[in-house]
C-alpha cells in the first residue's frame, strides 16, 4: 500500500490542513476541494487556474481517486443497479431510483455486512470492509456526473440503505456525509440525505446532532425476542432501549424518524403486531414504511400476503400514524431492499 493519500478521502477542514502542513496558505485549498467535486478532475494536470506549485507539493503525498464501475444493470421499472470494484477487488453497489421525476441514490457505506440480520442477502456475502469516505462519497459522485452528462439530470435525495450499516462505519459515514453537505463539495442539504441503521443506539443521537441528516431505523418487531431472532444486533443493543432513542430523537430534532418495518409472513404481521407497533411508536414525531419482504430462494422468510400487509397498515392508520406501503423497485435485477450482495465469494 501507497502512503498517498487519496485527497477525496479528505473533508475541506482537513484538506486545509493538509495546506498548512505543505506551507501553502488555506485559501488555496478550499479552492481545491470545490474543484475536486466539480466534473472530472481526475488528475493533476487537469486541474486548471490551480497555483502550479501547490499542486507538485500534493503530487509528492497524494493522488485523485476514481470509482471503477463494473457492470451496470437497467431494471424494466427504471432502476438502474451500479456495481463498483474497489482498488482491492472488493465489490460494493448503488441503486438510482427515479420516481415521479426525482432522483433517489441508495449507496453502499462498507462492502458487505456484520450485522447478520437473517433475511438480508448482503449478510450472507459476510463483512468483507469499511469503506472509506472517497468510496462513499465516489458513488455519489460517479453517478452525479454521469446523469449531469446524459440528460442535465441531477440526484434529489441520498439514502444509506445500500450494502452495509453506516454507523458501524461512524467516522468514515460522518466524514463522507460532511463532504456530500459542505456546499464547495457537493452541496445536499442535510434534508436530502438518509441515514439507515439496524439499531446501533449509541450512535444514532451523535450522527443526528452532528449531521442533521434525517434517521431511518430498521425495527422489523416489537418485541424482544423476535427482533433478536431475526436481528441478532437486539442482543447487543436492545429493542427498548432503541425505542427510547427514538422517543429522544422524535422529541429533540424537528424532523420526523422514518421507521421501517418489514412484513414477514408469520412471524411479525398479526393484527396483535401491529396494535403493538402502534402502541410502541404513540406519541413519536414518525413517519412509518412497511416493506413487503424481498423473498430469495436461500432464505427461509416469506413475504406476508397484500391482505395481511393493508390490515397491519390500517391499524396503524387508525392508531393515527401516518403509514406507508414501500413496494420496492428493481426485484428484476437484484437491485431491491436486501438483494445487494456482489456474487464474486
Ligand atoms: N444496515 C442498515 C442499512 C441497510 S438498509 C439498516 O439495516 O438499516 C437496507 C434495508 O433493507 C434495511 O431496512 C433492511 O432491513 C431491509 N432489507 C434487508 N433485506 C430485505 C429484504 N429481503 N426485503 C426487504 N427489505 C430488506
Amino acid at each position: 500500500m501507497s502512503d498517498l493519500k487519496n485527497l477525496r478521502d479528505l473533508t475541506l477542514p482537513e484538506l486545509e490542513e493538509l495546506a498548512v502542513k505543505l506551507d501553502e496558505p488555506i485559501s488555496r485549498a478550499q479552492q481545491l476541494f470545490s474543484r475536486l467535486y466539480r466534473p472530472l478532475p481526475n488528475s493533476f494536470c487537469q486541474m486548471h487556474n490551480i497555483s502550479k506549485k501547490f499542486l507538485a507539493k500534493l503530487n509528492e503525498v497524494s493522488f485523485i481517486g476514481e470509482m471503477k464501475l463494473q457492470q451496470k444493470e437497467m431494471s424494466r421499472d427504471g432502476t438502474t443497479k451500479y456495481a463498483f470494484i474497489l482498488t482491492d477487488g472488493n465489490i460494493i453497489e448503488s441503486v438510482l431510483i427515479p420516481s415521479n421525476g426525482r432522483n433517489t441514490l441508495c449507496i453502499s457505506s462498507q462492502s458487505g455486512c456484520a450485522m447478520g440480520c437473517k433475511f438480508c442477502l448482503t449478510s450472507t456475502m459476510g463483512f468483507k470492509r469499511n469503506l472509506q469516505p472517497s468510496e462513499i462519497v465516489g458513488q455519489v459522485l460517479f453517478i452525479a456526473n454521469e446523469l449531469k452528462s446524459n440528460k442535465n439530470n441531477y440526484i434529489n435525495n441520498i439514502v444509506f440503505m445500500g450494502m452495509g450499516e453506516p454507523l458501524a462505519n461512524y467516522d468514515n459515514t460522518l466524514k463522507a456525509i460532511n463532504i456530500l453537505q459542505d456546499e464547495k463539495g457537493l452541496g445536499f442539504s442535510d434534508r436530502k440525505i438518509t441515514v439507515s441503521t439496524c439499531g446501533i443506539t449509541p450512535k444514532i443521537m451523535e450522527l443526528a446532532k452532528i449531521s442533521g441528516v434525517n434517521i431511518a431505523i430498521s425495527l422489523h418487531a416489537v418485541d424482544e425476542e423476535t427482533r433478536t431472532e431475526i436481528m441478532p444486533i437486539n442482543k447487543k443493543y436492545p429493542l427498548q432501549d432503541l425505542l427510547s432513542c427514538c422517543s429522544e430523537l422524535s422529541a429533540n430534532q424537528q424532523r420526523q424518524i422514518l421507521i421501517e418495518y418489514i412484513l414477514f409472513k408469520g412471524i411479525n404481521d398479526s393484527e396483535a403486531d401491529a396494535t403493538k407497533l402502534a402502541e410502541a411508536l404513540e406519541g413519536f414525531n414518525c413517519k412509518i414504511n412497511l416493506i413487503p419482504y424481498n423473498e430469495h430462494p436461500a432464505l427461509p422468510y416469506q413475504q406476508s400476503t397484500p391482505e395481511v400487509a393493508s390490515k397491519f397498515m390500517d391499524i396503524l392508520c387508525k392508531a393515527g400514524h401516518l403509514t406507508i406501503i414501500r413496494h420496492s423497485r428493481g426485484s428484476d435485477i437484484s437491485a431491491a431492499c436486501g438483494q445487494l450482495a456482489s456474487k464474486e465469494k
